[in-house]
């Protein structure tokens, strides 16, 4: 009789069952944490603006056991866990580290309020991509040929923008609103970052609006927009010159994204439309 050998079956995510390392405070609203645990000797990194989710358990549930739980979110729905999208805006594989950054927007949500409270050993469960597993978790897919890229994002995708812009070998334009002057984060790379602030009341929408309207080519008006105030667009084979990654408060990027595929006919696959939070 022949031997088979039979490849265990890679699920495309599982629990990380972390602890905090280290909190660094960046600016007013960033507040960065850094996790660790043995566990990341299995996750994928992908890189650009590669998501993933955080667990935050009920005091007293044990991270460890729960990460081990076969069907994670039904046990996670069954304790009254919290499960919130966040952004690996870095991962060191030799010191099993990832850095989420967090914004700070009050103690009434739980992922803010967690990050605010955070100290090094709290607990937290990361869901993430397995390593070997084709699944990347990364929205940014601009064409090969593309020559002007564009980036806009709220204070939410500020790490998802940083990380993309800081891993592009071409200059990019960027547009990003944060709420206070000093939560303008430094961000590496030869790129063009504009740079605007809620506090004083500059907004993110008619400057991106007036951009695209400028730069973006215009085509055939689509008549199959959803009505959605929730937005998750992301263009699988964009082709062309042009590429815009728009990510922030889902009603902005709404609004953009009817303008600019509903009013305009701009090509919808040279666009990614990411409601980041709801208002
Ligand atoms: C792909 C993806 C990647 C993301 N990456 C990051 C990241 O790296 N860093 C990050 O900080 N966020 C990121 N977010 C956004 C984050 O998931 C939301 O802001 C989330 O709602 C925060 O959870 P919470 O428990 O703090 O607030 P929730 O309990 O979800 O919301 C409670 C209330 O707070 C409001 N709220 C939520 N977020 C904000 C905010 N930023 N400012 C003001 N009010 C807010 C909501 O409208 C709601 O009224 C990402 C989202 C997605 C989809």
């Amino acid at each position: 009789m022949t031997a088979v050998s039979v490849r265990p079956v890679l699920r495309p995510y599982q629990p990380f069952a972390l602890r905090v390392a280290r909190k660094q405070r960046l600016s007013p609203s960033f507040v960065r944490v850094t996790l660790t645990g043995a566990a990341l000797a299995d996750f994928a990194h992908h890189g650009y603006d590669q998501r993933i989710n955080l667990i935050f358990l009920p005091p007293g549930t044990d991270h460890e056991v729960f990460a081990g739980t076969e069907d994670w979110m039904t046990e996670g729905r069954a304790c009254g866990a919290h499960l919130r999208v966040y952004t690996v805006r870095a991962f060191r594989p030799a010191a099993l580290e990832v850095d989420i950054d967090f914004v700070l927007h009050g103690d009434e949500s739980p992922a803010s309020r967690w990050a605010s409270a955070a100290i090094g050993g709290d607990p937290v469960v990361m869901i993430g991509a397995t390593r070997g597993h084709p699944v990347t978790d990364v929205a940014w897919k601009p064409p090969a040929a593309a020559q002007l890229l564009l980036l806009a994002a709220d204070c939410t995708a500020l790490p998802a923008a940083a990380s993309i812009l800081e891993s592009l070998d071409r200059p990019a334009k960027a547009i990003i609103e944060v709420p206070e002057p000093d939560d303008c984060l430094p961000i590496g790379g030869n790129h063009e970052v504009t740079w605007l602030v809620r506090n004083r009341g500059e907004r993110i929408e008619p400057v991106v609006r007036a951009l695209l309207d400028e730069t973006a080519p215009a085509g055939t008006v689509a008549a199959d927009l959803t009505a959605d105030d929730d937005v998750w667009e992301v263009p699988e084979n964009a082709a062309g010159s042009f590429y815009a990654w728009l990510a922030g408060e889902s009603s902005t990027v709404v609004s953009l994204r009817r303008h600019l595929v509903g009013e305009r006919g701009v090509d919808r696959r040279s666009i990614a439309f990411m409601g980041y939070w709801k208002r």
